[in-house]
C-alpha cells in the first residue's frame, strides 16, 4: 500500500537478486528538491538550469548561480545534485542572446552546442557549479552531445575554471540524446564518470518525430525496438568506464523498469512523486529475468509488441 511505498522508499532500492539501482529524482527548484528528499531520492540527478536563465533581460552571474545551486543542495540535505548546464537553442530562445532563426532548430545549434559557441556563459556556469562543489557533492552534465570533440572542448572548459585543485566530489557526465552518441558511447565514455540517456529528445531523434507534436506523438514511442537498441548499445559502450542512467519520462514507466535493468542501466531518473514506485518496481524485479525479457524486447518488430513482451513476463502480475 501507498504508505509502507512511502515508507520503504528511504532505503535503498535492490532488485531480488540484490544488484542495487540507484534511484534519483529530477528536481530543478528548491520546492522539487524538498519533495525528492521527501520521497527517498537518492540523488538529485537532473536539475535544468534553464529555470534560472528564461525570462530576464540579462544571464545570472556567477554569485547569482552559486547561490540558486546552493539553495537547491540545501533543500536536499546536502546530498548529491547534478546540475545539467543550460540546455537552451532553437525552440526556447533567450532574450539576450540572439541567435540566428532556425528551420529546423531541434537539429540546430542547442544544449551543448550554443554552451561552446558562447563560451562565455557557459564558463560562468561551470565557475558557479565549481564552486558550489567546493561547498556540496555535485555532479555537472552536459547536454546534447554528438561529438566527441565537443566533449573534450567542454572538459577543457571545466579543467579551465577547476584549475590544479578539483573539488573532491566532483563527477562528469554527458547526456545520451542523440543516436551517434549512443552508438559511440565507448568512445565518450573514458570522458565522463556518468552516461545520462534523455530518452525525450533520443526517442525524438531516433523515430525523426518531433517532441510536442501531437500529429507525430504516437510515431514518438520509447518502446520502440529502435530506442531500445540504442539503450543497449549505451550500456555496451560504456560498460566498465562509466555508469549508465536514464533521465527521460521513460524511466518513470513502470512498465519500462525491467526492460531498463536487463537492458543494463544502473539509475532511473524520475520526477519526485514516482521514486517510491519505482523503487518498489526494482525490488519486484530480478536481474536475471530481466535480462532475458530485455533480450526478447529488442528483438520485437515494434513497440506494440514489445508491451505485449512486457505484459506476458510471468512476474508481471497483470
Ligand atoms: C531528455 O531529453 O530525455 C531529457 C531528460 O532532457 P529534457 O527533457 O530536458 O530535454
Ligand atoms: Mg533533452
Amino acid at each position: 500500500n501507498g504508505e509502507v511505498t512511502l515508507r520503504q522508499a528511504h532505503s535503498p532500492a535492490v532488485t531480488r537478486d540484490g544488484v542495487r539501482i540507484t534511484v534519483g529524482a529530477n528536481a530543478s527548484t528548491p520546492a522539487e528538491a524538498t519533495a525528492a528528499r521527501a520521497r527517498g531520492a537518492d540523488l538529485i540527478s537532473l536539475v535544468r538550469t534553464e529555470f534560472l536563465f528564461l525570462s530576464r533581460d540579462t544571464p545570472p552571474d556567477v554569485d547569482e548561480q552559486e547561490a540558486a545551486y546552493l539553495d537547491l543542495a540545501d533543500a536536499f540535505g546536502g546530498e548529491r545534485i547534478t546540475l545539467r548546464t543550460l540546455d537552451v537553442g532553437g525552440d526556447k530562445p533567450l532574450g539576450y542572446l540572439p541567435m540566428p532563426v532556425e528551420a529546423n532548430p531541434f537539429l540546430g545549434v542547442r544544449g551543448l552546442r550554443l554552451g561552446l559557441r558562447r563560451p562565455a556563459i557557459l564558463t560562468d556556469q561551470l565557475r558557479a557549479i565549481v564552486r558550489v562543489a567546493r561547498q556540496t557533492p555535485v555532479s555537472v552534465m552536459f547536454p546534447m552531445v554528438s561529438t566527441l570533440g565537443e566533449l573534450r572542448a567542454a572538459r577543457e572548459l571545466l579543467d579551465e575554471v577547476v584549475g590544479p585543485r578539483a573539488p573532491v566530489g566532483l563527477r562528469v557526465g554527458i547526456m545520451v540524446e542523440v543516436p551517434a552518441a549512443a552508438l559511440k558511447a565507448a568512445v565518450l565514455a573514458p570522458y565522463a564518470d556518468f552516461l545520462s540517456i534523455g530518452t525525450n529528445d533520443l526517442t525524438q531523434y531516433t523515430l525523426a518525430a518531433e517532441r510536442g507534436n501531437d500529429d507525430v506523438a504516437a510515431l514518438g514511442d520509447p518502446f520502440d525496438p529502435a530506442v531500445l537498441q540504442l539503450i543497449r548499445a549505451t550500456c555496451d559502450g560504456a560498460a566498465g568506464r562509466a555508469e549508465v542512467a536514464v533521465c527521460g519520462e521513460f524511466a518513470a514507466d513502470v512498465r519500462a523498469v525491467p526492460l531498463l535493468v536487463g537492458l543494463g542501466v544502473r539509475e532511473l531518473s524520475v520526477t519526485p512523486r514516482s521514486v517510491p514506485d519505482i523503487k518498489q518496481a526494482i525490488r519486484a524485479t530480478g536481474l536475471g529475468d530481466s535480462r532475458e525479457l530485455a533480450a526478447r524486447a529488442r528483438e520485437q518488430p515494434c513497440a506494440d509488441t514489445v508491451r505485449e513482451v512486457l505484459r506476458s513476463r510471468p512476474s508481471s502480475g497483470s
